[in-house]
């Protein structure tokens, strides 16, 4: 069975340190393309799906295509819904089963947060599936959620404490990286996301990760980042393989051609993270 859980994929991960690519699909064209990429570099990976998207096609037309393409495969993938922090769209994805979300309280106080995300983890394990937990808002909005400005630390105990006790499987830390481009070099906390690591001994999830640098990326992973977020490099692929498609052939009309074009960069794309990320090969 190719369709697992996220702890299926992450744990490993996480103990061997290697990470694992969450893409953020839009549509069946990336869906599909992500998760020929896996079958192709045997690794193991992450779909992820923000909510504007679900909002676009339903939460269960997602599954239902996600489950169709990734039986056809024999490596691991899992389906997870990014920044939700909305419950009741987290719980629609969770009953037509979704493997795992992201509930995102980050612009709630830390008690409401706590225990909106308490309850997040209770809903979830009544179908098997698991909860990533933000409680330091990730820079940069991405699909209409979050803010531009990363939130305000909180000392570090109390993000121990969130990560302990609400029974989340994996954590959004703010090591300062964002979503979208980035306009200069970001200044990373390694030393923050090493204290975590060490502290609480669960797997990291790495935001904001089109655009860093493969030497970021390797030390993160190394620190304990299991899964490492790609939305805007995927986005970019996506739109600049439909333009350099028209662009080249302006009078063909040939849709399957156009959207394979497209598709085949997605793969490309996909595998370049693969290997980077270290996951090549471990599926
Ligand atoms: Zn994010």
């Amino acid at each position: 069975m190719s369709i697992v859980s996220l702890p299926e994929i992450m744990g490993p991960a996480f103990e061997q340190r290697y990470g694992v690519a969450a893409f953020n699909a839009v549509d069946d064209i990336t869906m599909e393309g992500v998760i020929r990429a896996a079958e192709l570099s045997r690794s193991p990976l992450i779909i992820q799906i923000s909510v504007k998207t679900v909002k676009f096609w339903g939460a269960e037309v997602i599954k239902d295509t996600f489950t169709n393409m990734a039986k056809r495969v024999a490596v691991p993938v899992t389906l997870h819904l990014d920044h939700c922090p909305d419950p009741e769209v987290a719980k629609t994805c969770l009953e037509v089963g979704w493997n795992s979300v992201l509930f995102d309280g980050s612009g709630l106080s830390y008690d409401e947060n706590f225990q909106k995300t308490l309850e997040m983890v209770k809903l979830a394990q009544q179908s098997g599936a698991s909860v990533e937990g933000e409680l330091v808002t990730v820079g940069g909005v991405e699909d209409g959620v979050g803010s531009e400005e990363e939130g305000e630390l909180l000392p570090i105990e109390k993000e121990i404490e969130f990560i302990q006790e609400t029974g989340i499987y994996c954590y959004a830390p703010p090591i300062g990286t964002a979503h979208g481009f980035y306009k200069a070099a970001p200044s990373i906390r390694y030393d923050r996301m090493e204290e975590l690591v060490t502290a609480t001994q669960m797997p990291m999830v790495l935001h904001g990760g089109s655009g860093l640098t493969n030497d970021v990326f390797q030390r993160l992973i190394a620190l304990g980042a299991a899964k490492v977020n790609i939305s805007t490099d995927l986005k970019k692929t996506y739109a600049d393989g439909f333009r350099t498609y028209l662009e080249a052939y302006p009078t063909k009309y040939d849709p399957l051609k156009l959207i394979t074009a497209v598709r085949d960069d997605v793969v490309k794309m996909a595998q370049a993270y693969f290997k980077i990320f270290g996951s090549e090969g471990k599926a």
